[in-house]
């Protein structure tokens, strides 16, 4: 987390107080003593801002897209990324990053001797959290195949 400038900005509720950092959703100063943290940012304590922290810490931990992420996309998954000395699927890149729930955007390749040979589709993906893996389960993310832009 970054630093502010703690000369400058005083905490809205304790105008005495120097401020500890930013509401991530309300964008206004706070002390430590007004703010709580979540998984990324910090957010104060009015009920709208909250919510978001909640949010912050659901999609955080959980294996879940948001429902904007859902909507973009299918439920077919990169199926398994089989690399047998190079030749396989691999996947590439990483943009479009959500800003709810962190999942991004990768391109799956058809590869030959590790480098790219053609791209077979966009997926997001969405790593899952330590504290979430499932028992038994090597698996690193879960991923749903992104529509084709709409012509
Ligand atoms: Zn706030
Ligand atoms: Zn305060
Ligand atoms: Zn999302």
């Amino acid at each position: 987390m970054f630093i502010l400038n703690q000369q400058i900005h005083k905490c809205r509720n304790h105008p005495e107080r120097k401020a500890h950092n930013i509401c991530h959703n309300c964008k206004s100063y706070f002390c430590s003593d007004c703010l709580d943290e979540g998984a990324i940012f910090y957010y104060c304590k009015e009920e709208e801002c909250q919510l978001k922290l909640n949010e912050e810490i659901y999609y955080s931990t959980n294996p879940v897209f948001c429902p904007k992420c859902m909507e973009d996309t299918t439920s077919e998954t990169t199926n398994n990324l089989v690399s047998i000395n190079g030749f396989g699927f691999v996947l590439g890149g990483k943009s479009n990053i959500c800003p709810i729930c962190n999942s991004y955007i990768q391109n799956k390749y058809f590869a030959l001797f590790f480098i790219p040979i053609f791209k077979i589709g966009e997926y997001r993906i969405k790593n899952i959290s330590v504290n979430y893996k499932i028992s038994g389960s090597n698996k690193q993310f879960i991923s749903r195949k992104v529509k084709k832009p709409k012509e």
